[in-house]
């Protein structure tokens, strides 16, 4: 059983410091990066409706003074987000429809996603859960039983994916106590971790969250999500090693956003990075069509010619696969 409470009485560590002193107010942003204040009306505006959230050590990476910078264009509300399109849905890839159990979504053969916390340390502005319904659908609030009996009566799942929101925000205590329960099922084989938070607060790779990864029986294999080459400073390289030295498979999974990395020369320079950093290029997705988002979409046919000269100027090995999420296929499409 897992409470909220056990562990409150410990002092936050220096990454939890971190994502509580994450900027939360435009002004105070725009004041950082020595931006021009006529940005700020629509940016309080596009924050109410999802608030604004950035870690200092993002914040670090990004050029004062430039209003295209391409991390700054993750996560600045603008006005943008306000204009309604009836294509924008809620919920684009059809969560709601797949969940079996609050917080449990079973959509592909052999896999199963759990959603364990609504919290992250960066909102995206391109989330396709930012207006997921986190309060109702959190396993770890009320229905971890649930989930963890229903993945134990299906012997075809073998592999869990903890998502969220970002499951790295929980501490490495509750992670621990969650790792353990699911070890406990004789049918899984491998913990997959998606998350974001090691990316923006590069403190998250604890000595003890690599040891509870690489101390369990199942096969750990980690997710970053990271979109553009300047995301990879030596802060981040540095940190990787320690999952890199347990041998922890880290993959790479990108979201393909106009005026952030729609040109072939980064995404050539973020494959390369990348993988001069232990990862390897997973997943390029196309924007998945949420509400407030559609100033991000690159279309299709664009995607494709990027793709077309991506395919040109990279080995095999560097190649994310191009993909976009149709609800109710059986995996995700390969463009
Ligand atoms: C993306 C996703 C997965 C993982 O798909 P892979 O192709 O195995 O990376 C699993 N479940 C859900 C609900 C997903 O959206
Ligand atoms: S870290 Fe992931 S889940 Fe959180 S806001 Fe960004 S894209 Fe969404």
């Amino acid at each position: 059983m897992i409470s909220e409470t056990v562990w409150a009485w410990q002092r936050p560590v220096a990454w939890q410091q971190a994502v509580a002193a994450a900027v939360r107010d435009p002004a105070l942003l725009l004041e950082r990066l020595q931006l021009p204040k006529h940005l700020l009306p629509a940016a309080l505006a596009a924050a109410q409706d999802f608030p604004l959230r950035v870690p200092e050590a993002f914040i670090a990476r990004m050029v004062p003074g430039d209003i295209h910078d391409p991390l700054l264009r993750q996560v600045l509300p603008l006005g943008d987000e306000l204009l309604l399109s009836q294509e924008y849905t809620t919920d684009p890839v059809g969560d709601q429809d797949a969940m079996v159990v609050p917080g449990l979504v079973h959509k592909y053969h052999g896999r199963v996603l759990l959603i364990m916390t609504g919290a992250c340390a960066v909102h995206c502005r391109y989330c396709f859960r930012r207006h997921f319904p986190y309060g109702q659908a959190n396993p770890l609030a009320s229905h971890w039983h649930d989930a963890l009996a229903t993945i134990a009566g299906d012997t075809s799942i073998h592999e869990v994916i903890l998502s969220g929101g970002d499951p790295l925000s929980l501490s490495d205590e509750r992670l621990h106590q969650c790792i353990q329960d699911l070890t406990a099922i004789p049918h899984l084989t491998r913990l997959r971790i998606h998350t974001r938070l090691p990316v923006v607060i590069p403190q998250r790779i604890t000595p003890a969250l690599v040891a509870l990864l690489s101390h369990s029986r199942l096969r750990p294999v980690v997710v970053l999500h990271i979109n553009h080459p300047n995301e990879l400073d030596t802060h981040l390289t540095d940190a990787l090693t320690g999952f890199m030295q347990h041998h922890i498979t880290l993959l790479n999974q990108a979201v393909l956003l106009r005026g952030v990395n729609d040109r072939v020369d980064t995404l050539v320079l973020l494959s390369e990075r990348l993988f001069s950093a232990g990862i390897m290029p997973y997943y390029l997705h196309q924007l998945d069509k949420v509400q407030g988002a559609a100033h991000f979409l690159v279309t299709p046919s664009r995607a494709r010619e990027l793709y077309r000269q991506l395919t040109a100027q990279l080995p095999g090995y560097l190649l994310p696969r191009l993909v976009q999420e149709i609800p109710g296929m059986a995996a995700k499409l390969p463009m």
